[in-house]
């Protein structure tokens, strides 16, 4: 157990100065490896601070949407220099808050770093077309406006990165931010909002008030001066805040949930299907919206692909994500903890075999943490919980099938379209995949859990409001077309 010397207190950041929230109240960021350990205290801030960082957003946005895109991308080379300086720092403050390894932490900082760079040189690209006219002397073009203020609200498993992605393309594009974090990885957030503090981002335009969903969420989704609301997380909340922004006419882009396969074939290289099947499942501790869950292996390579697997998940090290030989680190939280444990219930009692795994770690070291083994399911029919909803947890469900045909199906038997992968050495399977699989993104010989941040990223089905995010694609919900016909 560690000893708490003295925890440090984080501020909400409005209208560029660092302040407490009116509530006076703090929540604690405990660490998943070890729950007496307080990784920092965040402002449990109340509706009164949302409206103020609303109204400095709302204030910084004539001049800021004034700036050339240029001169508001040095704001983001600036602030990915400081992150580039920090990501020791700042992975360190992510691993001890939500648990993934340091190297994924590092891994995924630095990637926050590539995603400034990628907006701020966003800001000198075209935004728009000159469409012929009918009329042989006028000039017709369309050219892009910003939304306005923008709600940010985000999850805790990608704390850097998810934050960034939501928040760069809304900057570059002439928006004001307000972001929420989610509480268990807050104390990152604000780190990053350091960066573009440090950058000399100009006061209001970027705003972060740390809360509760219930309170702090909710009340930036029914401002009425927020004029889009971007958010990543459970599709319960999501399809919540769409309505609600819907209601009030506001723009809104939800990324959700996922239960994403991966299909063996029988003609697949082995060896890499297991390797990419462990990382897309049970990298993160499964809690990555693109993790593979369902695992549909050929019959004629079923027995060599399960032995291959269980061979190598029995050697993951599971561990705090501090320690270099650590490859799976703990569940998010105790909550994330039991979600997991439930599920793993649920598949035994509803007849799935347990082929690995299944129980909660509670070795000395590991017993004040939220650890849970590597867990591989097989006999699970596609109609099991297991099968079906988000686990968001290290858990493979294993599901043999005759055909081709069959797999493909049996993969779109779920409600949500995220991602999906199959590995094959056949062009006709990877044709039929690439055609029939519903996911918006789809992956040859690759896991499930690979995104690239210039390329678009977002579900078909219930995964996501049916918009994207990063690269290019995110100047669809951070602008508005205008048309303009010009006449001399
Ligand atoms: P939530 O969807 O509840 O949380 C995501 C974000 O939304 C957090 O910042 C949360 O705040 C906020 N929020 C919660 N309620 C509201 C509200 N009424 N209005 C506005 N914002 C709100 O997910 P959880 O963290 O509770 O995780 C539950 C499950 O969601 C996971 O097991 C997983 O299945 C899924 N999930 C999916 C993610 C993905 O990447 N697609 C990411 C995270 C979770 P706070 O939590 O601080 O109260």
């Amino acid at each position: 157990m560690a000893v708490q010397t003295q925890v440090k207190t984080f501020l909400n950041y409005v209208n560029g100065e660092w302040v407490e929230a009116s509530t006076n109240e703090t929540i604690s960021c405990i660490n998943p490896a070890n729950k007496h350990d307080v990784v920092g205290n965040v402002q449990k801030s109340g509706k009164e601070d949302v409206d103020q960082a609303v109204a400095a957003a709302h204030q910084a946005l004539a001049s800021w949407k004034k700036l050339s895109g240029a001169a508001r991308g040095e704001f983001l080379y600036k602030a990915a220099n400081i992150l580039e300086s920090r990501a020791d720092e700042i992975a360190e403050t992510m691993t001890k808050e939500m648990g993934k390894t340091l190297g994924e932490a590092k891994g995924e900082t630095l990637r926050g770093v590539a995603i400034l760079r990628y907006y701020a040189g966003e800001g000198m690209r075209k935004t728009g077309d000159v469409i012929p006219s009918s009329d042989s002397e006028a000039l017709m073009f369309t050219t892009r406006v910003p939304l306005g203020v923008v709600g940010v609200i985000s999850p805790w498993n990608f704390p850097v990165a998810i934050p960034v992605w939501k928040m760069a393309p809304g900057l570059i594009y002439g928006n004001t931010i307000v972001i929420k974090p989610a509480q268990e990885a807050a104390v990152t957030a604000v780190k990053v909002i350091e960066c573009l503090d440090e950058a000399g981002i100009p006061a209001g335009v970027v705003n972060l008030v740390t809360g509760t969903g219930s309170q702090v969420g909710q009340a930036i989704v029914d401002h009425p001066q927020v004029n889009g609301i971007t958010f990543t997380g459970s599709n319960q909340t999501g399809k919540a805040i769409g309505q609600a922004a819907l209601a009030r006419g506001a723009k809104y882009q939800l990324e959700m949930g996922g239960k994403n396969p991966v299909i063996i074939a029988a003609d697949a290289d082995l060896d890499l299907a297991v390797d990419g099947t462990i990382s897309g499942g049970l990298r993160s501790t499964g809690q990555k919206c693109t993790a593979t869950s369902r695992v549909i292996v050929h019959e004629d390579v079923y027995d060599a692909f399960k032995e291959k697997l269980i061979a190598k998940v029995k050697e993951l090290k599971v561990g705090p994500g501090l320690e270099g030989e650590t490859w799976m680190g703990p569940c998010s939280s105790e909550k994330q903890l039991e979600t997991v444990l439930s599920y793993i219930e649920k598949g035994q009692a509803e007849g799935a075999s347990l082929l690995y795994g299944g129980q909660r770690l509670e070795a000395p070291e590991m017993k004040d943490g939220f650890y849970v083994e590597p867990t591989v399911f097989e006999n699970v029919k596609s109609s099991m919980a297991i099968s079906q909803e988000e686990i968001f947890g290290p858990v493979l469900a294993l599901i043999k099938v005759g055909t081709m045909e069959e797999a493909i199906e049996l993969a779109n038997d779920v409600e949500f379209g995220l991602s999906a992968s199959i590995y094959t050495t056949n062009i006709s399977h990877m044709l039929s995949f690439i055609n029939d699989m519903e996911a918006g993104l789809v992956r040859i010989n690759a896991e499930t859990a690979g995104v690239e941040l210039q390329a678009p990223f977002g579900g078909m089905k219930q995964s996501s409001s049916h918009s994207r995010e990063q690269g290019q694609a995110a100047m669809e919900f951070y602008t508005s077309i205008k048309t303009v016909f010009v006449k001399g």
